[in-house]
């Protein structure tokens, strides 16, 4: 398959820096098709699972869950309306009520850690679930979605016996209901950052999964069944926005926690002015990810790679905007788009790929319009020549280079494999460039000096700065934003913080 569209030779790098090596001109070799055959074991229709029970929907309607890597129907879901959603918050009040509320943390740890370990168990056939409802490649869900999901759990469980020490000195108390939405982008993960610290903590949940990908919570519910959950600890309520505002607005939520747009955010805050809800927000991100001249560059341009390609860019921490040093900037541009024309595109069950499938069609013409504007405004775009299968929704890694700031493709949030490479010159005018977004979510500074590191992270605002390396997560470390990325923090003491009452 070629890859490599005739280009013009870049200039050569100025006279300051290195030299830009060659670009490589060649054929990416094909490999035999290699795709993961473990069983999804899907149904055909996935009711609501509220009570302990998986229960048809009150209103008798249904939608189609897509496969978006060949457009196919993987499954019908229960369209909730606020009779479901209020049938999920009896549910939930009723077991905070007589069991889960009073359970002492170290009986609850059994059930967290019993979830772990199915969930390990099943590990193969979530992922290729996971794979086929949300499109990613396959060695994601089974390499990161999975274990991390898995290893929430295990995090938590090792909470639920020790919340003395969430607040040193002081009490802590569950809150009661919790009401929690959560998007596409990482399903089964995000789901995991949602329950795990609310019910180590001892609340009971109410959640909704995006309607793109329901698929692995409804089976993560034949867990919790097979666990001996308590019913009502955990309900699961499929549906769209309208479902998702009942779960948010509902009287019986003593907390909500949304992760999502920044507009739906927005939606949401307005609703809840004036209620004594407890609230927390997840949302966008415009991330820079910041090369100084003294950055390992071999390494610098494989984290560039995996913090804006990894899983087509669907991540809210996506490092969207590459801010590079002059006198590198020409041989990170070549390096990165060497590296560009070898990643592979196409089928996410096939272990060999490293970019799937887009979630939606509605996303992928969310990308392709923006993309449009970055052409429009004048910035220059690279994209490798592959070719992408004829069914599906498919979009090639994008860089586009003499991007500025006031670049729509510099502000707005693509959420998709599209990278803006701006260029600094001092640390300062790199610190501004990267804070001047609306959002403040997460960065990555890559420089071989410990000082700078240091300073840079102090002075940027975003929840998280990656240094030397990108997209790390740990359960023990606390994620959150800053600004319109919102506010609150998923992970570590800091994460169970949000979800108990202090006395
Ligand atoms: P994205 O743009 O990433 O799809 P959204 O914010 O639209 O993000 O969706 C994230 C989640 O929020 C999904 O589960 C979706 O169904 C839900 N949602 C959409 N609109 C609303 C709303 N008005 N209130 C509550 N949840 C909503």
């Amino acid at each position: 398959m070629p890859t490599v569209t005739s280009e013009k030779k870049r200039p050569a790098a100025r006279s300051a820096g290195r030299p830009a090596p060659e670009l490589i001109f060649g054929d990416l070799w094909e490999y035999d098709p290699s795709p993961e055959t473990a069983d999804p074991r899907l149904k055909a229709r996935y009711d609501h699972f509220i009570g302990g029970r998986f229960t048809a929907p009150a209103s008798g309607k249904y939608f189609d869950s897509i496969n978006p890597a060949n457009e196919a129907k993987l499954a019908e879901l229960a369209h909730g309306s606020a009779a479901d959603v209020d049938a999920a918050y009896a549910a939930a009040r009723k077991a905070f009520d007589t069991t889960w509320g009073r359970m002492p943390g170290r009986e609850r740890a059994k059930y967290i850690y019993r979830i772990a370990r199915l969930l390990q168990d099943r590990a193969r056939e979530f992922a290729v679930a996971e794979t086929m409802d949300g499109g990613k490649a396959i060695k994601e869900s089974r390499d990161f979605d999975v274990p991390m999901a898995a290893a929430h759990f295990f995090y938590h469980a090792g909470w639920a016996d020790k919340l003395d020490y969430v607040a040193p000195g002081r009490k802590v108390a569950p809150l009661g209901v919790v009401g929690q939405v959560i998007p596409w982008n990482f399903p089964l993960l995000m789901l995991a950052w949602k329950l795990a610290p609310a019910l180590a903590m001892g609340n009971t949940v109410v959640i909704k999964p995006a309607e793109t990908t329901s698929i692995t919570a409804l089976k993560l519910a034949e867990i919790f069944q097979d666990a001996g959950l308590p019913p009502g600890v955990v309900n699961i309520v499929t549906g769209f926005g309208d479902t998702g505002a009942a779960i948010m607005t509902h009287p019986v939520a003593a907390k909500v926690a949304f992760t999502g747009s920044t507009e739906v955010g927005k939606i949401i805050m307005r609703s809840l002015a004036g209620t004594d809800k407890k609230m927390t927000l997840e949302l966008g991100g415009k991330a820079a990810n910041i090369v100084f001249d003294d950055a390992p560059i071999d390494q610098a341009v494989e984290g560039i790679v995996n913090g804006i390609f990894f899983n087509q860019g669907h991540v809210c921490c996506a490092g969207s905007r590459l801010l590079v040093h002059e006198p590198v900037a020409a041989e990170v541009l070549a390096k990165l788009k060497n590296r560009v024309k070898v990643l592979r595109i196409g089928d996410p069950l096939d272990k060999n790929t490293d970019i799937g499938a887009i979630n939606s069609k509605e996303q992928l013409g969310t990308i392709e319009r923006l993309v449009a504007t970055g052409v429009k405004e004048g910035a220059t775009m690279f994209q490798p020549a592959c070719k992408l299968p004829s069914k599906g929704y498919y979009f090639r890694p994008t860089i586009f280079s003499g991007v500025s700031m006031s670049h729509r493709i510099a502000r707005e949030e693509i959420f998709g494999p599209v990278l803006s490479v701006l260029t600094f010159r001092t640390l300062e005018e790199a610190v501004e460039k990267a804070n001047n977004t609306a959002y403040g979510l997460s960065a990555g500074v890559w420089t071989d000096k410990g000082s700078r590191i240091l300073k840079m992270s102090t002075e940027l605002k975003a929840g998280v700065v990656w240094a030397n390396t990108y997209n790390k997560f740990d359960p023990a470390s606390p994620f959150g934003g800053y600004k319109e990325s919102g506010f609150g923090r998923e992970g570590g003491r800091q994460g169970l913080l949000d979800y108990c009452k202090l006395a």
